[in-house]
């Protein structure tokens, strides 16, 4: 797929980046997520994987309370997940609708199928969690670190997790770094390690 000339404008500033490129970019729009989120996590991971590039299809619960942000208004608190996301994202990004890619993204708890990239969006006490998951990763080890997490955080601290979330998912889409992990965001811009268990198999 080439890039045509309206997405180089759009995307110049990630394909600049050595590690997107022109190549990159393609991939990011080739790609997509189903995603499962009701509130600040999920629904600002969505609005920056949206506007990089990449389709997002919102699932039907209703969003919550402190939803509201770059896709979300007040008014639209209690309305499905899907219905205002279809509103939403053509807006935001028209490469990025519905229809393609096997990803999911997802704030816990949730449930997982399809080839991946997964990202999980948790909370462990007062800190978030994002648990991530490439084709190549172990879904046992997956499902195992995220079977020890709550929901995400809302307010600031899950605005800054989903941002994470958005930006550990486009770095799988590329191929980049390793293919199962997980990081804590202990406080807004505070990167922490999470040791990611090992399931019945891998020991
Ligand atoms: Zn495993």
């Amino acid at each position: 797929m080439a890039l045509r000339e309206e997405q180089i404008l759009r995307y110049s500033r990630q394909i600049l980046l050595r590690e997107v490129g022109g190549r990159g970019q393609e991939k990011l729009l080739a790609g997509g997520v189903r995603l499962k989120a009701t509130g600040a996590a999920g629904l600002t991971a969505a609005a920056y994987v949206a506007a990089g590039g990449t389709a997002v299809e919102a699932g039907p619960d209703p969003l919550t309370p402190g939803a509201e942000g770059f896709l979300v208004s007040a008014e639209e608190v209690g309305q499905p997940a899907s219905e205002v996301l279809a509103r939403a994202l053509p807006d935001v990004n028209a490469d990025a609708l519905p229809g393609r890619g096997a990803g999911r993204l997802a704030e816990l708890p949730a449930e997982w199928d399809g080839e991946g990239p997964w990202v999980a969006l948790g909370g462990d006490g007062a800190r978030g969690v994002v648990v991530f998951r490439g084709a190549a990763g172990c879904a046992g080890c997956f499902e195992a670190t995220t079977a020890v997490l709550g929901p995400p955080p809302s307010g600031a601290l899950g605005v800054g997790l989903g941002a994470l979330g958005a930006l550990v998912l486009q770095r799988l889409l590329l191929g980049l770094g390793p293919a199962l992990g997980a990081c804590g965001w202990a406080s807004p811009g505070v990167l922490t390690d999470v040791g990611v268990r090992r399931c019945g198999r891998c020991g």
